[in-house]
């Protein structure tokens, strides 16, 4: 039997997990395919937008000189959104104009058509206008030549919008990574597949880390469940490093005499870099490398599968699409009462939050087992209660990963 030899602290596993893993290779991808993944390049603005002077509103486009109040214009033209007038702006002239359309030469303002008597060949001015009232200038936006976006900066909406701006049909990104999720256990059932016979759980693991992967904008595929059985695990994780960035198992990798999954991964030619975190839950996280490929062995307890995910796996996603971020929010936390830590190794703890006047206020969810699926349903965070102390005082805070961002903003 082995046994964990080198228990490492949780900062200590992030920071080999993040040196063992390196940003994917660059390419083009449509703009409609750009969500989550991070810019290999800064972009720049291939022109001034917007690209000429339009107009904010719907009105008449005159020469603000003329335009008094009591005054009365002639409508030579108009401009709608699209269709540059053909005439100019002369001496109490005025085109008719629409949100978005060229500002007509001759004129330098546009006023609105209910500061007007209304449509028409004609009309009188109501209110005054002033030099480039309800004008949008050209590259009042952004300007030729800026860098528009960073490199590494995540693509959202907001960003792709922009780039579209610029008539980017396709951006150059970091390549989404390929998340092969495989969960092993012979007591597993596929949901939905039949009822259980006495032994049996269904499978949530591979389910939970595809949709963690999917949240971070991974591709992910999960492989039916292995059974502990030396051969089927051989062949399974064979192919699962074959085609992956990042091999995700679950289950069967502590010290039990059922758990292959770390001695199959070594036997496949992966390289161990930590086996074994001192934390709380999921204490025999497996993590290696092979052929540029990460493998994180999870811990099959579901809760454990999910928050080493969370700590872990996650932060190698990020930096493998290239994403410079912050991560998750953190915030700090205190709690009403005592909160004990006897493990000796940090603690996530599942917390509830409440923003109150003091701060963030968290609350344990209740039972901490971590086999129990329900309670991270309730979990708004996870507080990270060091293994230095023996646990925190009443009001003394401590920081905590926002896991429902919703929460906090
Ligand atoms: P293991 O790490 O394989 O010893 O599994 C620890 C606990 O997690 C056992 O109770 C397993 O039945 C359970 N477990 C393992 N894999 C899964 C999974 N994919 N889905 C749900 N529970 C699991
Ligand atoms: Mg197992």
């Amino acid at each position: 039997m082995q046994l964990f030899e080198n228990l490492i602290e949780h900062p200590e596993a992030v920071r080999l997990v993040l040196e063992n893993t390196h940003r994917l290779p660059a390419e083009s991808v449509q703009l409609v395919e750009a969500r989550w993944l991070a810019l290999a390049e800064d972009l720049k603005a291939r022109f001034d937008s917007p690209p000429f002077d339009n107009s904010a509103v719907d009105g008449y486009a005159v020469r603000s000189a003329d335009a008094e109040a009591g005054r009365s214009f002639r409508v030579v033209d108009e401009a709608p959104a699209g269709r540059p007038a053909a005439k100019s702006v002369g001496e109490g002239e005025a085109i008719k104009i629409f949100t978005g359309g060229v500002i007509p030469e001759g004129s330098d303002a546009v006023v609105m058509v209910e500061n007007t008597s209304g449509w028409g060949e004609e009309f009188e001015l109501k209110k005054a206008a002033t030099p480039a009232q309800n004008v949008r200038g050209s590259g009042e936006d952004v300007r030729e030549g800026d860098v528009i976006l960073r490199a590494g900066t995540e693509i959202g909406p907001p960003e792709i919008a922009l780039a579209a701006t610029q008539g980017y049909g396709e951006l150059g990104v970091h390549r989404r990574p390929k998340v092969v999720v495989l969960s092993t256990g012979t007591e597993l059932v596929e949901p939905g597949q039949r009822e259980l016979e006495p032994g049996e759980i269904y499978d949530s693991n591979s389910f939970a880390v595809i949709a963690q992967a999917q949240e971070i904008g991974a591709r992910a595929r999960r492989i039916s469940a292995a059974s502990d059985d030396a051969q089927v695990l051989r062949n399974t994780l064979k192919e699962a490093l074959e085609t992956a960035d990042v091999v995700v198992t679950s289950g069967g990798v502590s010290v039990g005499e059922k758990d292959l999954v770390k001695g199959t991964m070594l036997e496949l030619g992966v390289e161990q870099v930590f086996w074994g975190v001192k934390f709380k839950p999921g204490k025999p996280l497996f993590f290696g490398v092979r052929d540029g490929a990460s493998v994180f062995g999870l811990p099959g307890n579901p809760v454990s599968a999910m928050v080493c995910f969370e700590l872990f796996v996650r932060p190698a996603l990020v930096k493998l699409m290239g994403r410079e971020e912050r991560g998750r929010p953190r915030v700090q936390v205190y709690f009403e009462e005592d909160v004990r830590n006897a493990f000796g190794r940090m603690h996530a703890m599942r917390v509830s939050l409440e923003q109150t006047e003091k701060g963030w206020l968290a609350r344990s969810v209740g039972a901490q087992g971590s086999g129990l699926v329900s309670s991270l349903t309730k979990a708004d965070a996870l507080a990270l209660i060091g293994p230095e102390s023996k646990g925190l005082r009443a009001g003394e805070t401590v920081e905590a990963i926002v896991l429902r961002e919703g929460v906090i903003v």
